[in-house]
């Protein structure tokens, strides 16, 4: 059987290529050895591509660390990243055949040689994609064409189960499946669309629910774990927090509580009772001279909770190299009820997404999301968009940022 939370008593790889990165910067070399996320993001990376080394040599070189836990990001869907375009892939909307044969089976190859039987592997099953079927696949401000594409299709929802059901099937494989973040799925609009849109993903295309592990909440996002000065159930002058234009009538306000209501909602919908949730928690400290130390002032609601809150961005909407970040709590087990983990998986230093458009051959395209300069579309409330500038493409190693998240870690390094 497989355990029931895979990162208890775990020694977790250490990607030699990240490290590497993170130990050249001044004062790197205090988080260089922390574990972070191996995204296959192209059918290349399997084999490897340049500056970074393929499946087989990370699970070779999981083994000569002595490592017994390897943390892979499953993200190469067709039409990928729909209600963006920063991480757009390689396959188009109609190629569920290429994804299965080319992406995903290779995968499952490699981890089924015996050779790596020992490891535990955990899967992040496809950041963003389900979210985005919830959400941007139409009739609201910040539906995109391309979502709805998906949507009509089914190819995210047979990808995953795709994943879900080949990858689940090896014994010691562990699936996650994105879930977004409390500041995009925690209204009651979109919580329990979201647990049944999960619910039918991993009922489709041969996959169970017992493929699936847990849910993993705010990959490559900036929603803080927990915010110590602003609770949901709080009031001011007899109002609730909710009705601040931050907070804006969510149920949540952070990762936590979201990763905890969310988990409930799951459970309902028929997923096992014993899921666990992940958060990952790679650049959400927002700690720095920014940050608060104590509640808002009482005059209002938004006084209160601008006052306060340690996510200091713009508006919740914002995801792109967001100016101010920091590193959050270090990859922890069990650290809270219903969290297996907290864990990095977005690498922290790695961009989001180019602030000007930059010719690639890996797929992505330009989005002004990326460019501090823009004033913002429906799914960040036609706000400035919070991003640093001079980024460049999602992946690459953008040495500005890492420094910043560096400065700024809480808790401190
Ligand atoms: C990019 C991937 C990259 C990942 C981790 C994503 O936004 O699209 O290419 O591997 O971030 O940095």
């Amino acid at each position: 059987a497989k355990l029931d939370n895979p990162y208890v008593g775990a020694k977790a790889y250490v990607n030699p290529d990240w490290s590497a990165r993170a130990a050249a910067e001044p004062g790197g070399s205090a988080v260089s050895d922390q574990p972070t996320f191996v995204w296959l993001d192209r059918m290349a990376a399997i084999q490897g591509t340049t500056g970074a080394r393929g499946l087989r040599a990370h699970l070779d070189a999981a083994k000569a660390q002595g490592a017994n836990l390897v943390q892979l990001v499953i993200y190469d869907l067709p039409g990928r990243d729909c209600a963006a375009l920063a991480s757009n892939g390689e396959l188009g909307p109609d190629d569920l055949a290429t994804y299965q044969s080319g992406y995903i089976d290779p995968i499952a190859a490699i981890l089924a040689d015996p050779a790596y039987a020992s490891l535990r592997i955990v899967n992040l099953i496809e950041p963003d994609s389900l979210p985005n079927l919830v959400t941007n696949a139409g009739g609201t401000a910040g539906s995109t064409t391309q979502c709805a594409t998906m949507k009509a299709n089914g190819n995210y929802e047979k990808g995953v189960g795709y994943a879900l059901h080949t990858l689940g099937a090896l014994p010691n494989t562990y699936n996650y499946i994105d879930a977004g973040h409390h500041g995009w799925l925690g209204w009651d609009s979109n919580l329990n669309p979201s647990a049944q849109e999960f619910k039918k993903a991993a009922t489709t295309n041969g996959a169970t629910v017992n493929d699936v592990t847990g849910f993993i909440v705010n990959t490559a996002n900036y929603s803080p774990t927990k915010e110590p000065y602003v609770k949901i159930t709080d009031t001011v002058n007899g109002q609730t927090v909710r009705q601040s234009k931050w907070i804006d009538w969510n149920q949540y306000d952070d990762e936590s509580s979201y990763a905890q209501g969310l988990r409930t909602a799951l459970v309902a919908q028929g997923f096992d009772s014993g899921i666990g949730m992940l958060i990952d928690t790679s650049r959400n400290g927002w700690g720095g001279s920014a940050r608060p130390t104590g509640p808002g002032p009482t005059t209002s609601v938004d006084a209160y909770v601008d006052g306060g809150r340690i996510d200091r961005r713009i508006h919740a909407g914002n995801w792109c190299n967001q100016s101010g970040a920091g590193l959050g709590e270090r990859p922890a087990t069990a650290p809270d009820t219903g969290i297996d983990a907290y864990v990095w998986a977005k690498p922290p230093g790695e961009s989001d997404g180019a602030s000007q458009a930059v010719d690639n051959d890996e797929g992505k395209g330009f989005d002004r999301m990326c460019d501090p300069t823009y004033t913002g579309n429906g799914r960040n409330g036609n706000n400035l968009t919070g991003a640093l500038p001079n980024s460049p493409l999602a992946g690459h190693w953008f040495s500005a940022q890492f420094r910043q998240l560096l400065a700024n870690a809480n808790p401190p390094l």
